[in-house]
């Protein structure tokens, strides 16, 4: 039994992404050969992609994706993230992977009641592994023993998007009507790929920070104050911040 929480590495991205969608977006207007076209466009890739970005000219943003390892998360955001069709996921499996030691994740609402609620919380998580433990020992496979499991179970997983893919999150997940858990990932993730790619991400994140909030009536009204916590981060990116560094600070901030 152990409780863990959110760990989010970028694992990797597309070689040259703010190069490679420029290249794609120039394509559609030149008549040169794709070598030339190359070498005109490096040195002015930042621009062309902030100019493409402007004019609403949106899919050569799918040439270039990045992925993540995520870890100490719970099945509560599976759910959620997974709605997100355009994303690639390859998710550990609770039919292939059975838990002796149930691994999950206490909600910081949970925390903020105190010591005897969190102690509260942790034995209901030992009371679900004893169910667990119990129907595993009766010769269930896993995949039926992980029925009585909770939306607290830990789940890790790696997925890629691309960069179309990535602003849409950023916009629905990094507001702050999204679910806690989804929201710290997606503003560690908005951080991440912002060191890489500045051009394309920099005030990019709920829809409010490049533009008007889209949840209407049900806006939060925080605009400015994410307006703050982004210049917070972009500086700490800008420190050439370590993933580690911007997951502290998420967890620190972001509530
Ligand atoms: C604050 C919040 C609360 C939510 N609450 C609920 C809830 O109570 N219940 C619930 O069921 N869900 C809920 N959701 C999930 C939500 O309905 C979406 O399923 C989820 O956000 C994925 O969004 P998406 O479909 O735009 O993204 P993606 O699947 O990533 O798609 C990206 C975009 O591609 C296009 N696209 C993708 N697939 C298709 C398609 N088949 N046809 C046409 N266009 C397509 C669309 O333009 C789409 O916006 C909630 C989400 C948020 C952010």
């Amino acid at each position: 039994m152990t409780k863990v929480s959110l760990n989010v590495k970028l694992l990797s991205h597309t070689l040259d992404p703010e190069l490679t969608i420029a290249l794609g977006g120039k394509l559609c207007y030149s008549k040169s050969e794709i070598d030339t076209l190359r070498e005109d466009t490096r040195g002015s890739e930042e621009k062309f992609v902030q100019k493409l970005m402007s004019f609403g000219h949106l899919s050569p943003l799918e040439h270039a994706s990045f992925t993540f390892g995520v870890q100490g998360v719970s099945r509560a955001l599976l759910a959620q993230i997974t709605r997100h069709r355009i994303a690639s996921f390859s998710v550990q499996s609770q039919r292939y992977v059975a838990t002796e030691n149930l691994t999950y994740i206490v909600p910081p609402s949970v925390i903020e009641l105190g010591e005897e609620a969190v102690q509260e919380f942790e034995q209901q998580m030992e009371t679900v592994n004893s169910f667990y433990a119990k129907w595993l020992d009766k010769g269930l496979p896993a995949e039926d023993a992980r029925f009585v499991l909770p939306n607290a179970a830990e789940t890790r997983m790696i997925f890629t998007m691309n960069v179309r893919e990535l602003l849409h999150f950023f916009e629905l997940r990094c507001c702050m009507r999204a679910q806690w858990e989804i929201r710290r990932l997606a503003w560690c993730m908005a951080a991440m790929v912002r060191r890489e790619a500045p051009a394309i991400f920099e005030m990019r994140g709920a829809s409010c920070l490049s533009g008007a909030c889209k949840e209407g009536k049900m806006s939060c009204g925080k605009a400015k104050e994410v307006k703050k916590l982004d210049e917070q981060l972009t500086a700490l990116v800008k420190n050439g911040a370590t993933d580690e560094e911007i997951i502290g600070w998420v967890n620190n901030n972001i509530r």
